[in-house]
């Protein structure tokens, strides 16, 4: 061979890690060498900067060095859980038989290795790499093909938790897609590469955490049924219900790359089922933000509505309860059957005692479940399935009986459901202390299984025999410190110090002892004896470990053949829980039953904002409840509009956020912080809170209000409920009070819905006089020798002045700056008495007609340039007069 050909000469371990490389080349890949995983070239680069571990280099490629990182087993789910993060996605490559075999082979064979999985953020199931209070969604969006006519594109989604088995499917249109993505937060979101690029969906997906582009073979719609009766080996998708081809394409996409990422392996999934439109409480993305239903604002857990009104002490239960919240329902019955649960346990408050310590203890088997049907789970997993299912059994006793509400009837009989055996026979193979991983062994129960406990006793009494040995060793050379000891390199050995070593190696002792390795203070020797005896032992452990490992499938096997039933009870476990857990938080923070009917009644009582309640409460201050009525007059009316008004600070947005959010509780089946509330099923729910700027997509404040404002006027229904806070605040005055005017009469006369209306604009208050449906209402405070003292207290009417100046005194402003403010606004006072804002309300017709637009007036040079085009005729000429005609058309305009 010539230099050039040495020079690109390839080692046969590169020429395996290249191949794997090129069949993932959008995956780091992690590729097993020994007890780490290895990064090279440029996957290494990246991964040491996004990791901060040490670059190095092995061997060449191609005259080049490699560069290469690593990242040892035991730590790579951390590793694993930060790239993924980061938004990149790893595949995983394991050795795939013992290294000695590949020795066996001899010459320049190679351990065979091969990608096991896929990590995307949207596929994910171990432990350590999830929220145990989060569901962690896959999503896919597929949208239909513009049909002759619609121009609103149709869409199907479909989600699925791979570690909890959840599978929903929706059509729906654009508006209501963002809402339902914005209500799952989906780790990952998948779509076809065309889609990716399309320019009319590209910003909203740009704007997700993870979006991951599949080719076209993964949202085919012709083989979509085939791939997902395929995978839940059906006949039929029928057996699901009836679904669209277009929600069959999404589902089906979904599958799909789960076989992908799981190489082939197919975790539990309940059926896909339909999320109605209209079943849940539509609310929309920025709506969502605004109340910091699941994070505040500011991104965090606490502070947020869940985190305040979380009472559940499983992991199952916190993500059912933030699932409820996050999609509150719109049909009354259901919502009383969720009630009617709660209630139960706020009655029976010893037994809700009792069945939430019993939960407290209970393992996450949704999760355990879903890795040892990946073949991911280790001997704990199984122990979280016997414990869960323990607990299920006795959980299912002590819910019985009559009066059981049937929520809890319904999960009672999911919890008696599994078969006892299975539990049972878990229970008999497993041991006390159970090892992590399966390969470590020791988790099978002693007398489970004769022949390991042969095995196991053969293992264990070689070890005897080995002791036996060394005190003849001892007593044979006179060496009374002779050891036999044990390491991975050397096996077993005889170990005595450098002095007595000697004697060892001098006849006749030599002629048993032969020397392996000498040490600083030691020398090592190995025998024959020792040999054959080190050979019993491995054999011996490694039978005891393969009928283990056996033993393991074998378990898994019944634990995965049961996987519905197992899946069922922990659902119920989660229901049990979330009721027991809203009755222990409606015991501790004072929450009323709802009343939701199908009126259009909202009236509450007393209510209260529970999540500042509880930080007030806290620095050991009292809220001040406060009632809202926005029922119409009558029982068949519309529903009214309340325009509140008072200074800042005095608890305006406190007031419109609390009811909100007592909707969102009573429909989500939760009892609300009230004295009594009652309130006509809500379809969807609007808010403009204060947003902050949106400066990342580059709006303003103003820009961002009044694309959320539009969003409200264009969708809200007479069904709806409407908050909005303080809009128009973003622009000149006349402007922003003209925006707020015609935004309170669309309301009014369009959407016809419930709405709370805070504004700094005094002005709008007249408008009461004449609107039928709209009335004021205002925070209360109190002046005090020249300062503002807040009561937190609503009540009828309009506030007569904003108490700016004293707000500001109180916010620390210099005094010399109040006083020249308390100047200039007497001034600025006495010239309003001639405010045009005034003489609004009398003198402006509710929705005037549009004046006419200006008739266009007649243009000679206009009318020169259309009396040539139309003597033009385009297919009569040739491309050099077709330039030269427009030239001319120039040239007349
Ligand atoms: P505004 O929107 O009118 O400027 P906020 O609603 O932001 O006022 O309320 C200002 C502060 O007043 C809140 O942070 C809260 O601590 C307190 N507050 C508001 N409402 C109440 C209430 N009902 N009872 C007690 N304190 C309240």
């Amino acid at each position: 061979p010539d230099a050039r050909a040495a020079d690109t000469r390839v080692t046969p371990m590169m020429e395996q890690y290249i191949e794997i490389k090129t069949a993932n080349p959008d995956c780091l890949l992690f590729y097993r060498m020994g007890d780490f995983y290895e990064m090279f070239f440029a996957d290494a680069e990246t991964a040491s900067r996004a990791l901060g571990i040490v670059l190095t280099k092995r061997g060449k490629h191609q005259g080049q060095d490699i560069p290469m990182c690593g990242v040892p087993i035991e730590r790579a789910d951390e590793y694993l859980h930060r790239l993924i993060a980061l938004g990149h996605r790893v595949a995983v490559c394991e050795q795939m038989e013992d290294p000695a075999e590949a020795k066996k082979r001899g010459g320049k064979s190679v351990v065979r290795r091969d990608v096991v999985r896929l990590v995307t953020p949207g596929t994910l199931t171990e432990d350590t790499l999830l929220d145990s209070r989060r569901n962690n969604f896959l999503a896919a969006i597929v949208r239909a093909k513009p049909s002759a006519g619609s121009d609103e594109p149709r869409f199907a989604l479909a989600c699925l938790d791979i570690s909890t088995g959840e599978f929903r499917l929706t059509e729906c249109d654009r508006v209501r897609l963002a809402a339902e993505i914005a209500r799952i937060e989906p780790g990952e979101v998948i779509v076809s590469d065309a889609l990716y690029e399309d320019p009319d969906v590209a910003p909203f997906l740009r704007s997700l955490p993870a979006v991951t582009p599949l080719g076209r073979d993964v949202f085919d719609g012709a083989s979509a049924e085939r791939r997902l009766t395929s995978y839940f080996a059906v006949a039929t998708s029928e057996a699901f219900g009836s679904f669209s081809r277009l929600e069959l394409t999404a589902a089906a996409a979904c599958v799909t790359y789960v076989e992908r990422t799981q190489l082939g392996r197919r975790p539990p999934l309940s059926p896909p089922s339909r999320e109605a439109l209209g079943a849940t409480l539509s609310i929309d993305a920025a709506t969502r933000a605004n109340l910091e239903l699941m994070r505040t604002l500011g991104g965090e857990r606490r502070g947020s509505l869940v985190a305040a009104i979380d009472r559940t002490v499983t992991a199952a239960g916190s993500r059912l309860l933030a699932q409820r919240i996050a999609a509150p329902l719109t049909d009354p019955a259901a919502i009383a059957a969720r009630l009617d649960a709660v209630e139960f346990f706020t009655r029976e408050s010893i037994l809700r005692g009792v069945v939430r310590d019993k939960l407290a203890a209970a393992p996450d088997l949704a999760r355990s479940l879903a890795r040892i049907v990946l073949a991911r789970g280790g001997p704990r997993d199984l122990a979280a399935i016997r414990d869960g299912l323990a607990a299920a059994a006795d959980l299912a006793s002590r819910l019985s009986g009559d009066g059981l509400p049937a929520e809890l009837s319904d999960a009672a009989a999911a919890l008696r459901a599994p078969d006892p055996a299975l539990a049972a026979m878990l229970d008999a193979a497993l041991a006390d202390e159970l090892p992590l991983q399966k390969r470590d062994g020791g988790f099978v129960r002693a007398g489970c299984e004769p022949a390991l406990d042969e095995a196991r006793a053969l293992r264990d009494e070689s070890r005897r025999v080995i002791a036996a040995l060394q005190a003849r060793y001892a007593d044979e050379t006179g060496v009374r410190a002779l050891k036999i000891r044990h390491n991975n390199v050397l096996g077993y050995f005889v170990e005595v110090t450098a002095q007595n070593a000697e004697r060892l190696m001098t006849p006749p002792l030599n002629a048993t002892f032969i020397h392996r390795q000498t040490l600083a203070g030691q020398v090592r020797f190995t025998s024959t004896e020792l040999g054959a005896l080190e050979a019993k032992i491995a054999s011996a452990a490694d039978r005891a470990l393969g009928l283990e490992l056996e033993i393991f499938d074998r378990l898994a096997a019944a634990v995965v053949a049961a996987s519905d039933a197992v899946k069922a009870a922990a659902q119920a476990l989660a229901v049990v829980d979330v009721a027991a857990a809203l009755a222990a938080v409606a015991i501790e923070c004072r929450f009323v039953r709802p009343e939701v009917d199908e009126s259009s009644s909202f009236c509450i009582t007393g209510g209260r904002h529970p999540v500042v309640e509880q930080a007030i409460a806290t620095e050991g201050g009292s809220f001040v409840a406060n009632d809202c009525d926005l029922s119409p007059a009558s029982e068949h009316g519309t529903g009214r509009i309340a325009v509140v008004t008072g200074p800042n600070m005095a608890g305006k947005s406190t007031y419109l956020r609390q009811n909100a959010l007592i909707v969102v509780l009573a429909q989500a089946g939760s009892f609300v912080p009230a004295a009594r509330a009652r309130i006509g099923v809500v379809d969807r729910l609007f808010s403009r809170v204060g947003a902050a700027d949106d400066l990342a997509r580059g709006r303003s404040t103003f820009m961002v209000e009044m694309v959320e404002t539009a969003a409200i006027l264009n969708q809200a229904s007479e069904r709806s409920l409407v908050i909005l806070d303080e809009i128009g605040r973003g622009t000149a005055t006349y402007d922003g009070l003209s925006i707020a005017w015609a935004a309170v009469e669309h309301l009014h006369d369009r959407n016809r819905c419930r709405a709370l209306f805070a504004t700094h604009f005094h002005e709008l208050t007249a408008l009461a006089k004449k609107l039928d449906r709209l009335f004021n209402i205002t925070v209360r405070v109190k002046e005090w020798h020249g300062d503002v003292v807040f009561l937190h207290e609503v009540v009828a009417g309009a506030a007569d002045r904003s108490y700016g100046i004293q707000v500001a005194k109180l916010a620390g402003l210099p005094p010399a700056v109040i006083e020249r403010a308390r100047h200039v606004l007497g001034v600025l006072e006495a010239e309003d008495r001639t405010s045009p804002a005034r003489k609004l309300v009398d003198d402006l017709p509710l929705f005037a007609p549009r004046p006419a637009p200006p008739k266009p007036v007649a243009d000679p040079h206009a009318e020169a340039v259309l009396k040539r085009l139309s003597e033009i005729d385009p297919d009569d000429m040739s491309p050099r007069e077709a330039l030269e005609a427009l030239y001319a058309l120039k040239q007349a305009a």
